[in-house]
């Protein structure tokens, strides 16, 4: 039995670490995306719980947009959406890699995207069906190989969706143009199927890149790249922390792990419920800074697995149980950090309350 004094309370401890997710943001961004595909319509990546932000929340905001079609990477990514979106309207970019998966595909009802004569074979002896196809135009990652688009055993699959993705569209170089002379070649053996080729970054490069579906990820969650969209994304995540401790430091006090900071001066410290399991990386640690209305409170010392340290001298009715803002601008985080915007938003720990 329970002792009833130590029953569980109802509702969850308040976390010091939250996340608070701008779904208005979000739907902007997808707006926005979908008007610069042009006639084309913009469908979601919501692989890697959509990049960190949370796919349930990001799946209902992007779905109240209007947005029809939905990209995961894994089988395991498909459940959890399946009470916002229909089975049909989720696209499984990793494909059935064994039969296990293929009946589980069809069980399901999420449609698969087949990448190989292997997964095409999984696929027609599970039963078959609606799915897509993942042509690889040089990326060498994951997709068949044009030359195979004839090969019985895929022009029987018959797919509703044919796709390719771009290997450098964040970047002017000659692949790109390349990768889409050699996708309109393969896809043009399908000219039933709906075509499939820019991700975020594509999307920015106009009109022929469109093709009828795009399939931006980054650029709805606030991550800008390449320079047309620059200005025109919106932040869509905002990470806060919770103050810890305060403390009073005098000159030459070292602050963390290995001491590698001393207090040039007296100043006044502050500890926060922050670390690098949480994402917060060591990179973000040096010449970083933690933000107070607006207030920029430098990182001092390293940057601990739970824990970070702030110079919070400037913020004088700064008081322990406040809350600070995690600069989470992700194209100026990233050039100060070395870290992608990628890397940036996947990261994100499971201890943030998505709120
Ligand atoms: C992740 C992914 C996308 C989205 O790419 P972004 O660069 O985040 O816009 C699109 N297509 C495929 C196949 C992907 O794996």
């Amino acid at each position: 039995m329970p002792d009833p004094d130590h029953s569980l309370p109802s509702s969850p401890v308040p976390d010091a670490l939250r996340l608070r997710i701008d779904r208005a943001a979000l739907g902007d961004n997808w707006r926005l995306l979908n008007d610069l595909s042009g006639a084309a319509t913009a469908g979601a990546a919501v692989k890697a719980d959509a990049y960190g932000v949370g796919a349930e929340v990001a799946v209902q905001a992007l779905r109240d947009a209007g947005t029809q079609q939905f990209f995961v990477a894994h089988w395991r990514e498909v459940p959890s959406l399946l009470q916002h979106v229909p089975a049909s309207a989720i696209a499984v970019l990793h494909g059935p890699a064994n039969s296990t998966q293929a009946e589980f595909a069809r069980t399901i009802g999420a449609r698969p995207v087949i990448n190989s004569l292997h997964q095409a074979r999984l696929w027609h002896a599970a039963g078959g069906g609606a799915c897509a196809l993942m042509i690889d135009t040089g990326m060498n990652r994951l997709g068949l190989e044009p030359a195979l688009v004839t090969d019985p055993a895929i022009t029987a699959l018959k797919p509703g969706l044919v796709l390719s993705h771009l290997a450098s569209a964040d970047e002017d170089v000659a692949q790109t143009p390349a990768q889409l002379a050699l996708f309109r070649a393969a896809s043009a053996e399908f000219p039933d199927a709906r075509r499939s080729l820019a991700n975020s970054a594509g999307i920015a490069l106009g009109s022929d890149y469109a093709f009828d579906l795009t399939r931006p990820g980054l650029a709805l969650y606030g991550g800008t790249p390449r320079a047309e969209l620059a200005g025109r994304i919106r932040q869509v995540a905002f990470p806060q922390v919770e103050v810890l401790q305060i403390r009073r430091l005098s000159a030459g006090d070292k602050v963390g792990y290995n001491a590698t900071y001393a207090a040039p001066h007296a100043l006044t410290a502050a500890t926060v419920a922050l670390g690098y399991a949480d994402g917060f990386l060591r990179s973000r640690g040096p010449g970083g800074a933690l933000s107070c209305n607006g207030l920029a409170l430098p990182i001092i010392g390293r940057v601990s697995m739970d824990m970070v340290v702030v110079d919070c001298s400037a913020a004088d009715d700064l008081r322990e149980g406040d809350w600070l803002d995690v600069p989470f601008d992700l194209p100026q985080v990233s050039a100060a950090s070395g870290l992608t915007q990628y890397e940036l938003l996947t990261t994100l720990g499971r201890r943030f309350t998505r709120c």
